[in-house]
């Protein structure tokens, strides 16, 4: 299979990059690590007129301590290979979530090409960065020729495959805030076989007071919905509890009750939600297990 015809441009500098995307209009697609698009335009699912590669514009790769709103935290450019962010000690040590769920991002050679901002702007529901980038409350800087804009994880998600950029858009780089202390986080997927997309994936983040209630509980489901998917109920009802395995197993039923899965060739929609619960329970159970344990006050 080979891809349609389409002109290609490959611009150093960012602002050059913004000015072919406004040229090309609607007809303009990003270029990054082609790991999902490549694939997409041999199968002609994607029919691009012009395709703006990213790959010479070094600003646009980056791991770097970043405070936004007094808040401390690590932004990462877009053009940044899931491998690098894979290896770097200040993500495994500031970002531990992400950290977990990187490797599960494909296989080596995979990761090696693809970007952060290209698994994030395509925005498939089992990937496993848009889960993480919910979770953990990240936000996205996008840029155009009319200037820069910030977009919370929560409203990034139009839908599935379907990002809320423009196609005259870039996205720049996304932004994690540090977790307080007293939080514990855990990753965990089912899939077929490593390397695989995710049946079902859940990433939790869960921060406890210094009398070991739950301040800040925190769901989010991949494989399970259109798009990457807090657990709303599930988070309000542990929210204000004490840990406990029957607070866990409570948040996972409600966590399956609120997915919409699909079935497919993979696994039926029965079995993605019962998946769905499972995991909430376990991951809920490990990041409670990985907070540092302190003594009632
Ligand atoms: C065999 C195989 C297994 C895989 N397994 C997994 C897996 O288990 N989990 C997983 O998450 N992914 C998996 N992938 C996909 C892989 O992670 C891709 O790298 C990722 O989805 C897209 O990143 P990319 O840099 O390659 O982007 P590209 O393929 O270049 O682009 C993807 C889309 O994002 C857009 N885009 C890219 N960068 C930007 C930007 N900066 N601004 C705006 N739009 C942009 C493109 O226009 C395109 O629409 C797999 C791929 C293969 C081939």
């Amino acid at each position: 299979l080979k891809p349609p015809p389409f002109a290609y441009a490959d611009p150093r500098t960012v602002p050059e990059a913004l000015e072919i995307l406004a040229r090309s209009g609607d007809e303009g697609k990003i270029l990054a690590g082609g790991q999902s698009l490549v694939p997409l335009l041999n199968m002609r699912l994607a029919q691009p007129q012009v395709l703006v590669d990213l790959n010479r514009i070094g600003e646009l790769a980056y791991i770097r301590e970043e405070t936004r709103a007094g808040v401390p935290g690590i932004a990462i450019g877009a053009m940044t290979r899931h491998r690098t962010v894979e290896h770097s000690s200040e993500i495994a040590e500031r970002l531990p979530l992400l950290a977990e769920g990187i490797p599960w991002v494909g296989h080596p050679q995979i990761r090696n090409r693809g970007t952060i901002g290209g698994s994030i702007a395509h925005a498939d529901p089992a990937a496993e960065l848009p889960l993480i980038f919910r979770v953990l409350d990240g936000t996205a800087t996008v840029q155009s020729v009319r200037g820069e804009r910030a977009i919370p994880a929560r409203d990034f998600f139009a839908y599935t495959f379907t990002p809320a950029i423009e196609p005259h858009e870039l996205l720049a780089a996304v932004w994690f805030p540090y977790s307080p202390p007293r939080t514990g986080q855990a990753f965990l997927e089912v899939a077929r076989r490593h390397g695989d997309f995710a049946l079902v994936a859940v990433g939790v983040s869960l921060t406890l007071d210094a009398h070991n209630v739950v301040t800040d509980g925190r769901i989010a489901v991949g494989g399970a919905a259109p798009v990457p998917a807090r657990a709303a109920d599930a988070e309000a009802a542990i929210r204000g509890e004490r840990p406990s395995l029957d607070l866990f197993r409570e948040a996972g039923r409600l966590a399956a009750q609120a997915m919409e899965p699909t079935s497919d060739v993979h696994a039926d929609a029965e079995y993605r939600r019962d998946v769905a619960g499972t995991l909430t329970y376990r991951a809920l159970k490990l990041a409670w297990e990985r907070i540092p344990r302190k003594e009632d006050g």
